[in-house]
């Protein structure tokens, strides 16, 4: 069995973690009726009663929660009590438009941090790890959340937040980090540097602690082979908390939920549907515990499945799927639907191929385009015209296997494709410009 942060919570049988979410989302439903306008405007509007709720199933009658309605509620039109109980604001990025606000008392904090010690130990750490937290410090749950679960485990946190990574690895390699918290791409980007600086060897690192933005096994592996880490992939978000929603342990199977925080539930949105064990959907994500902000049936938008097996490492919690996308990043190329994840694991799988890549989509005479450019690992290749046009084929042989579409490719240099240093963006739809136009 690996070791747990909270044994008990995290290997309830089945009959014991659902007797305890019951328990909790009545108390949940209740307390978010009595003290959320909105939930008790959307309750009495359908006639529906707190005490209406008798079984996990009835959650199905409750109506969703939207990012929409985060945002006509901005900023603190859903929190359930007064300002002087919170102690703790954060904000998503929120790229277009208000950002989703979430707010903490005292006792969400001490959960929340409770769930990311439990994900820290899943992916393998330990109070003797030195972590690095490369996901920013700020607005975004990421940094601080990350810092307080690393600070409940009692590992030794290394604040640096994102940015300015030859100080990331100089500070990495002087304090011995055996921990990397960052974006699977910031992640990434940080070993491409240290490999070109040459210091590599120099690096103690054990663990990679990824999430907050899509991954792929094959971006892993990538991982593996030149940090020399073992992957771990964590979900999260800012409309329910945060990171400490789930993640992946030793036997990297799917991610574990923290089942007595957060009740999941895979939709079939369209036709109104519970998907069965299994089925990919919509997830939706109630937090049973948060006192600050209470959100019932949120649609996350990420497309996932659930498995209830226990797993070898012996917890008991639900797993989910990596997931395959957000219902908002499907692209739709010649009436095919692509995620960007299945063009990832085409290149990550290639070694001639560098880590970073784009993908341009774009509507030329009403027919869309889309054109992947990835970087090459030896630039050279660059100027052979029949390795490079050899190289090119197999990619596009690749892609029309997995995605059933011709898609244009062009190799560039290596480090020629901007960096991110926190979430990245790499579909760049023109489409959409246009129509903006
Ligand atoms: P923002 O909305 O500013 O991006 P959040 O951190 O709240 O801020 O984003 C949460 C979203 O990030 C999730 O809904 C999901 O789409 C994505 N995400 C988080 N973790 C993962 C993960 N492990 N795999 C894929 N997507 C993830
Ligand atoms: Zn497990």
């Amino acid at each position: 069995m690996q070791k747990m942060f909270d044994v008990r919570a995290e290997t309830m049988d089945r009959k014991e973690i659902k007797e305890l979410q019951l328990e909790r989302l009545k108390h949940i439903v209740a307390y978010a009726y009595e003290n959320v306008k909105m939930y008790k405007e959307r309750f009495d509007k359908i006639g529906l009663k707190p005490e209406h709720i008798k079984t996990l199933k009835d959650i199905e009658n409750i109506p969703y929660t939207t990012k929409d309605d985060l945002r006509d509620n901005y900023p603190f039109g859903l929190l359930a009590v007064p300002m002087k109980k919170i102690v703790r604001l954060h904000a998503s990025s929120g790229t277009t438009g208000k950002p989703v606000v979430s707010g903490y008392t005292k006792k969400d904090l001490d959960v929340w941090s409770d769930c990311v010690a439990r994900v820290l130990m899943m992916a393998g750490a330990t109070d003797e790890d030195i972590i690095q937290v490369s996901f920013g410090y700020g607005l975004f749950t990421g940094g601080f959340g990350l810092h307080y679960g690393i600070e409940k485990l009692g590992a030794t946190v290394v604040p640096v937040s994102s940015g300015n990574t030859e100080r990331q690895i100089m500070l990495m390699k002087d304090f011995g980090a055996t921990a990397l918290v960052a974006t699977p791409s910031y992640a990434m980007y940080i070993a491409e540097t240290a490999r070109k600086e040459g210091v590599l060897q120099d690096l103690k690192l054990r663990l990679a602690i990824t999430g907050a933005e899509a991954s792929t096994p094959e971006m892993h592996e990538s991982l593996r082979k030149i940090l020399g880490v073992f992957p771990t992939e964590n979900y999260g978000l800012t409309e329910v908390g945060g990171p400490g929603v789930a993640g992946e342990c030793s036997e990297k199977c799917g991610m574990h939920i923290n089942e007595d925080c957060y009740y999941p539930e895979i939709f079939d949105i369209e036709n109104n549907r519970a998907m069965h064990e299994g089925e990919y959907g919509e997830m939706l994500l109630t937090a049973l515990t948060k006192e600050g902000m209470p959100i019932l049936r949120y649609r996350t938008k990420d497309i996932t499945s659930l498995t209830y097996e226990p797993c070898k490492c012996g917890r008991t919690l639900a797993r989910m799927s990596r997931i395959v996308g957000r219902t908002d990043d499907m692209l739709i190329i010649r009436g095919v639907n692509v995620f960007p994840s299945q063009i990832e694991s085409v290149l990550m799988a290639m070694d001639e191929l560098g880590k970073t890549y784009e993908i341009i989509v774009d509507r030329v005479n009403y027919m869309d385009s889309i054109e992947v450019r990835v970087e090459v690992v030896d630039p050279s290749l660059l100027v052979d015209y029949s390795k490079l046009e050899g190289l090119v084929a197999k990619i596009k042989h690749r892609l029309r296997v997995v995605l059933q579409l011709d898609v244009k490719v062009r190799l560039v240099e290596p480090f020629s494709i901007a960096r991110a240093e926190g979430k990245v963006k790499r579909v760049k739809d023109l489409r959409k410009l246009q129509e903006k136009l």
